[in-house]
C-alpha cells in the first residue's frame, strides 16, 4: 500500500508518498508560497509502479497559481498520476494518508484515524498552536475533498510525550490555569523523537523497555526527550515549542521576568517581544544575526568570531545541562542519540557537548566514528559507560508506519 504523507504549513505543503511494503518513498516534494503571488511545486518522482521512469530523480520545478491548499493538493495529486511524470497509475493507488499535526493536546496520546469527530477535537486545540493546527487543518480537510473515499490518519507531534507524569508536565503556577486553560508542558518533536529511540535500541539489538536513552533532536528547532523503558518520562519543549533548548531563532529557557523587562525598557507590547523570542532570538541573536544556521556559525567560530564562538557555547552548554538534568530524572543513562540537521551532520558540535561536559558520565568519544554522516552508529568507543549515537530522523516514515497500521486494522 501507498500511503501519502502531508506536513501542511500556513502556505507551504511538504509530501511524500511512500511504498508502506518495502517503505521506499517513491515521490516527494512541496508546495510553496501557497495563497501568495508565485506559487509553485517541486516535485522529484523517485520510482513506483508507474510510468514516468525515464524522469525518475529529476526534480521539477512548476511555477503556477494555487489560490488555497485544495489547489496545491490537487496539483500534487495530478502530478503523481501523471502520464509522464507520475509514480503511480490512478488515485485507487494510494492506500491513505498520513497528516502531521502538531498539537494533539491532552486528547490524543497516540494517532487517530481521521473522522468529523477527531476534526472537532483537532480543532479544540487549535488555541493552544495558533500557527500550526490550523493549517493542519486546512490540509486535512482539502485531501478529504479530492480524496473521500480514502481513509486518512493524524499523527501529533505531541503524542509520544503524553506518558510523562504530572511532576514532568506541571508548571509551578496556580493550578487553575492547568484546570481551566490546560496550561502544561506537551512537548513536540514526539514523532521524531519515538523513532530515534526506538531506531536506537534496534540498532543495538537491546529491547527497547529495557533503556534509558535522551533524544537530542537538534535541527533548527530543537528539544531533548528523556525516554525510560520505551516512555517519555520527559521533554525540554513545554507549552509551546519555545521552551528548552537554544535553537535557530527561538530563545528557549529565559526568566520569565525578561519579557516584562524588556517591555519597558523598549516600550514593546506582549505580540512584539514574543516576536523577538520565537524569531530573532537563539543562536541568530547571540551571534549578533551572523546566522541561525550552524554551518555559518561554525565557520564564523573557525574563523575566531567571538560572537559565532559564544553562540555555539551557549548552545551546546545547554544541550549538555539538559543531558545531564535527564539522566537525573532517569537515575541513569544507557544511550544518548544525537538526530535532526545539527545533530545529524555537526560532528563538531557533538564534539563540543560530549567531550567538555559529558565526561563524568563515563562517556568516551570515538573521533573517527563521529566524523561519518548519514548513517545509524554509535559514536562512542566500546569502552564508553554510555553509547553515544547519530541516528538520522525519519518522520515522514514513522508518519507513513502509524498510517499503514491504522488503517490496514480497519
Ligand atoms: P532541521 O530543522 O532538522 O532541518 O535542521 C536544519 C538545520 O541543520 C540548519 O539550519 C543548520 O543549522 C543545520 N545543519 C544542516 N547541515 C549542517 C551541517 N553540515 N553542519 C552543521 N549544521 C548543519
Amino acid at each position: 500500500m501507498n500511503i501519502l504523507v502531508i506536513n501542511c504549513g500556513s502556505s507551504s505543503l511538504k509530501f511524500q508518498l511512500i511504498d508502506a511494503q518495502t517503505e521506499e518513498v517513491i515521490a516527494k516534494g512541496l508546495c510553496e508560497r501557497i495563497g501568495i503571488e508565485g506559487s509553485r511545486l517541486v516535485y522529484t518522482p523517485l520510482g513506483g509502479s508507474a510510468q514516468g521512469h525515464a524522469v525518475q530523480g529529476q526534480k521539477q520545478e512548476t511555477v503556477t497559481p494555487m489560490k488555497n491548499h485544495t489547489d496545491a493538493i490537487r496539483l500534487v495529486l495530478a502530478a503523481l498520476t501523471d502520464e509522464e511524470t507520475g509514480v503511480v497509475g490512478d488515485l485507487g493507488e494510494i492506500g491513505a494518508v498520513g497528516h502531521r499535526v502538531v498539537h494533539g493536546g491532552e486528547k490524543f496520546a497516540s494517532s487517530t484515524v481521521i473522522t468529523d469527530e477527531v476534526i472537532r477535537a483537532i480543532e479544540a486545540c487549535n488555541d493552544l498552536a495558533p500557527l500550526h493546527n490550523p493549517a493542519n487543518l486546512i490540509g486535512i480537510d482539502a485531501c478529504r475533498e479530492l480524496m473521500p473515499e480514502t481513509p486518512m490518519v493524524a499523527v501529533f507531534d505531541t503524542a509520544f510525550h503524553q506518558t510523562m507524569p504530572d511532576k514532568a508536565y506541571m508548571y509551578g503556577l496556580p493550578y487553575e490555569y492547568y484546570e481551566k486553560y490546560k496550561i502544561r508542558r506537551y512537548g513536540f518533536h514526539g514523532t521524531s523523537h519515538s523513532y530515534v529511540s526506538k531506531k536506537a535500541a534496534e540498532v543495538l539489538g537491546r529491547k527497547y523497555e529495557d533503556l534509558k536513552i535522551i533524544v537530542c533532536h537538534l535541527g533548527n528547532g530543537a528539544s531533548v526527550s528523556a525516554v525510560q523503558n520505551g516512555r517519555c518520562v520527559d521533554t525540554s519543549m513545554g507549552l509551546t515549542p519555545l521552551e528548552g533548548l537554544i535553537m535557530g531563532t527561538r530563545s528557549g529557557d529565559i526568566d520569565p521576568a525578561i519579557i516584562e523587562f524588556i517591555a519597558h525598557k523598549e516600550g514593546k507590547n506582549i505580540d512584539e517581544i514574543m516576536q523577538i523570542l520565537n524569531k530573532k532570538s537563539g543562536v541568530l541573536g547571540l551571534s549578533e544575526n551572523l546566522s541561525s544556521d550552524f554551518r555559518d556559525l561554525e565557520a564564523g567560530y573557525k574563523e575566531g568570531n567571538p560572537r559565532a564562538k559564544n553562540a555555539m557555547e551557549t548552545f551546546a552548554y545547554r544541550v549538555a545541562k539538559y543531558i545531564g538534568a535527564y539522566a537525573a530524572a532517569m537515575n541513569g543513562v544507557d544511550v544518548i542519540c544525537f538526530t535532526a540537521g545539527v545533530g545529524e551532520n555537526s560532528d563538531f558540535v557533538r564534539k563540543m557537548i560530549c567531550q567538555e561536559y559529558l565526561g563524568y558520565l563515563g562517556i568516551a568519544l570515538d573521533e573517527a566514528a563521529n566524523q561519518k554522516r548519514g548513517e545509524d552508529i554509535a559514536i562512542s568507543t566500546p569502552d564508553s559507560k554510555v553509547t553515544v549515537m547519530v541516528i538520522p530522523t525519519n518522520e515522514e516514515l514513522a508518519i507513513a508506519r502509524e498510517t499503514c497500521r491504522l488503517t490496514a486494522e480497519r
